[in-house]
């Protein structure tokens, strides 16, 4: 497989680059070929604005989504956009942030993810333009398990976060696979190895994988 890593963590010696490192080190192994967007050392622009089109078709009014159907994307869009094309799977490696993923990540969806390249109705969810790739998000956390539990107190993590894995994933029609959660990595020496070695073991056989089973379009009269 061709699978994309992007990963967003401004710091080299984070637990987020130990677990990007490991998922390149066991791909590469398994002869899977990587490519890696480390957005912070890209110093990725974040912010969705203007300044992502070289040509304007209505410089009196931005409309963001006209604007994208011009396909006058900046050449650091369209590169994005290759990758994501080139690749059958994306790896997403991010801290928990806010109950969301970095901004900086964020802004990489808003400015990727053009429509109709990525999506337009009704090429949405399992009919959507990525239907043939998938996904998977890596998610580390501050706050323990428990907390993360259906009752705990913050909430069940998958729903937390839904608006990713469903409404931008999903959305652009990728076949989600289950996310894995560190949780709490920044606390024990022993749970950082057993998650490394967890990992490994998952990206081992990862293209056997099945997707998280989602809401299909036909359900809707679609
Ligand atoms: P790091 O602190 O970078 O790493 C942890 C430890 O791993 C370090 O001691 C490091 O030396 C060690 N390490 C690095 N490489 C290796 C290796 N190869 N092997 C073994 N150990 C290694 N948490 C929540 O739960 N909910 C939130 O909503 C939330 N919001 C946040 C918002 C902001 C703005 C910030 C800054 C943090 C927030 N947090 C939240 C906490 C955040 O999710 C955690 O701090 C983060 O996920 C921990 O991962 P890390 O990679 O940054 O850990």
């Amino acid at each position: 497989m061709k699978i994309l890593i992007i990963y967003a963590h401004p710091e080299p010696k984070s637990f987020n680059n130990a677990l990007k490192e490991k998922a390149k080190e066991v791909l590469e192994g398994n002869k899977h070929e990587v490519q890696i967007s480390d957005l912070y050392a890209m110093k990725w622009k974040a912010v969705a604005d203007k300044a992502d089109f070289t040509e304007l078709k209505d410089p009196s009014f931005f409309k963001m989504q006209m604007e994208q159907k011009e396909e006058k994307m900046t050449e650091d869009i369209k590169a994005e956009q290759k990758k994501v094309e080139w690749a059958d799977m994306i790896i997403f490696q991010f801290p928990l942030w806010w109950f969301s993923c970095p901004a900086i990540l964020k802004g990489w969806f808003d400015r990727v993810f053009s429509t109709p390249w990525s999506y337009s109705w009704p090429k949405i969810y399992d009919q959507g333009s990525f239907s043939k790739k998938k996904a998977l998000i890596s998610v580390t956390t501050g706050g323990p398990q428990p907390m993360y539990q259906e009752r705990g107190l913050n909430g069940n993590l998958s729903k937390i976060l839904y608006p990713i894995m469903h409404g931008a994933l999903y959305f652009c029609g990728f076949q989600v696979l289950q996310p894995s959660y560190w949780f709490s990595p920044a606390h024990s020496d022993e749970a950082r190895k057993m998650y490394l070695s967890q990992w490994e073991e998952r990206l081992k056989n990862i293209e056997k994988e099945e997707p998280i089973k989602f809401h299909k379009m036909e359900e809707y009269g679609q």
